[in-house]
């Protein structure tokens, strides 16, 4: 057994890698799952789709590698965060589709708080109160769904984040899979008080969810169960980790002490700070959640800025405008201009995440002359990923009084070298990117390695971590100052419009 797998439950797609003891990949397998969106602000995946493309992918990644199952020491989970799910533990079948994070359906219903309320809850979870969370999701479901309200009667109802939709099927589904989740997952639900890391009654009651529907919270580093013979793999194999993905990915960048921070550029971005072992609360804007729990060691805490829409930006410009064909020839189309001639792009489509939390926004192209052309708009999307991380990495200077001289950086627009260069240009720092890029299934596969003493600690893997690439800021570009004030000017247009 030389092996870790790792599945990756992502927004938009599903992939199995497994990795060798060097923290190498040496065998994967992707497959995308429909985006259902009913109405606008509607987003919703089907469970039973999902876990279907999970066993694909867990089948075809073993076949590529010429591996089997029990080759695997362990396999360790990640996933996208907040989305909610709900089933039946008699049928296996899910009662809805899940709901994803990035729908906003439920901010009537979270606006039936009071402000008490809202401070309260905000004061247990570290949370701000936004549709995005997993709680405010489960409410909706438990209102407005007759199946999920007959399950409830019959006792035979159980919700959760994605993660525990795949540990309940690996573990044997209806033929006895166990209902867990970890301190991260739980951390995004409104639900979990930061302190007990256990399920806080009071915001149970006041989102009305009982708590037998819920998963017991463990660590993200342990043995949880072994997987079912009906599953996708041998019967007996260790899962032993589960993060959400951008913890995981923290985890994956070794980002284990206090002060140490990974940006993740994807479908959004997300910048998180490990704090160590010490709750900050934020003031401005700012989420306070789990970094980690490595088995019974001390539990990590992060400040977290996210930011909803970058990647889905640069799809949008593809798909909706159909001014690129592939993601990645943004970068060629916004090189043929110097500079973004006064265009600004804020893709506000649902409203600003972190440090504005304004659900009113919606985008805007500002700044467009009769000059103006689809490159000058392909430059200011890239801007925009980059000017509203520096957003969040500004409000993190100011929580924590410190500023980062350098930052680490993954995920897929990190493949853009002009809008990495953007980014050290906006910032004046330094950006770093290791040579695992997929650094969300590499922190599951870290997790679940260090339970079963594949890995013996932390230090063996940092000194894993290898540089593939960095670049220099530019001290003399425009963009750090007058850029970023424009900038903001553009931002405050998207206000008060929904
Ligand atoms: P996720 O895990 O959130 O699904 P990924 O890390 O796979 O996201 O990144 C995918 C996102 O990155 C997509 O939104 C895509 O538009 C964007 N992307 C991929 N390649 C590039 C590129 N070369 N330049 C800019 N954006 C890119």
């Amino acid at each position: 057994m030389r092996y870790i797998g790792s599945l990756d439950q992502g927004t938009t797609s599903t992939r199995f890698m497994i990795f060798n003891h060097d923290g190498e990949i040496i065998g994967r397998h992707q497959k995308e799952h429909r985006q259902i969106l009913p109405q606008p602000g509607y987003v919703e995946h089907d469970a039973l789709e999902i876990w279907q493309v999970t066993q694909e992918v867990i089948a075809i990644a073993l076949q590529n590698a010429n591996l089997t199952g029990l080759d695997l020491a362990a396999i360790g989970i990640t996933n996208q965060r907040e989305t909610t799910v709900v089933w039946d533990r008699m049928t296996g079948q899910p009662l809805h589709n899940a709901i994803v994070w990035q729908d906003t359906r439920t901010g009537q219903l979270l606006g039936r708080l009071t402000p008490e309320e809202k401070a309260k809850i905000t004061y247990s979870t570290g949370l701000t109160i936004a549709p995005y969370f997993s709680g405010s999701k489960m409410q909706w479901l438990l209102e407005n769904s007759p199946e999920v309200q007959t399950a409830l009667e019959n006792g035979s109802a159980l919700m959760g984040t994605i993660d525990s939709w795949l540990v309940w099927n690996l573990t044997g589904g209806i033929n006895g899979g166990i209902h867990v989740t970890d301190v991260t997952n739980a951390s995004r639900t409104l639900l979990m008080d930061l302190e007990t890391l256990d399920w806080n009654p009071e915001l149970l009651s006041l989102f009305a969810i009982p708590r037998e529907v819920l998963p017991s919270i463990k660590s993200s580093s342990e043995i949880y169960g072994l997987t079912a013979a009906e599953g996708p793999l041998e019967a007996g194999i260790p899962i032993a980790a589960i993060l959400g993905d951008q913890q995981a990915a923290m985890v994956g960048q070794v980002c284990f002490d206090r002060g140490d921070s990974k940006t993740t550029y994807g479908t959004g971005n997300f910048a998180l700070l490990n704090t160590g072992t010490q709750i900050v609360r934020s003031h401005y804007g700012l989420l306070t959640t789990v970094c980690f729990k490595l088995g019974d060691q001390p539990v990590h805490y992060a400040l977290e800025g996210s930011v909803a829409v970058t990647g889905s930006a640069i799809q949008w410009l593809r798909d909706q405008l159909g001014i690129i064909s592939h993601a990645a020839e943004i970068e060629s189309l916004a090189s043929s201009v110097a500079d973004n001639g006064g265009v600004y792009f804020v893709p506000a489509f649902s409203g600003l995440f972190a440090p504005h939390w304004r659900s009113d926004a919606r985008g805007a192209i500002v700044g467009l002359t009769r000059a103006a052309t689809k490159a000058h708009l392909a430059r200011a999307a890239l801007e925009a990923v980059a000017y509203q991380t520096r957003d969040v990495i500004d409000a993190m200077a100011q929580e924590t009084g410190v500023t980062l001289t350098r930052m680490r950086v993954d995920g897929g627009i990190t493949a853009n070298s002009l809008c990495m260069q953007l980014q050290s240009n906006i910032l004046g720092i330094e950006i770093d990117r290791p040579s695992v890029n997929e650094t969300t299934a590499l922190g599951a596969a870290y997790a679940a390695g260090l339970a079963v003493k594949f890995w013996q600690d932390p230090t063996e893997l940092k000194e894993q971590w290898k540089i593939a690439h960095k670049w220099h800021p530019d001290l003399t570009s425009p963009l750090r100052s007058e850029g970023y004030e424009t900038w903001k000017k553009a931002l405050s247009r998207t206000l008060d419009w929904a």
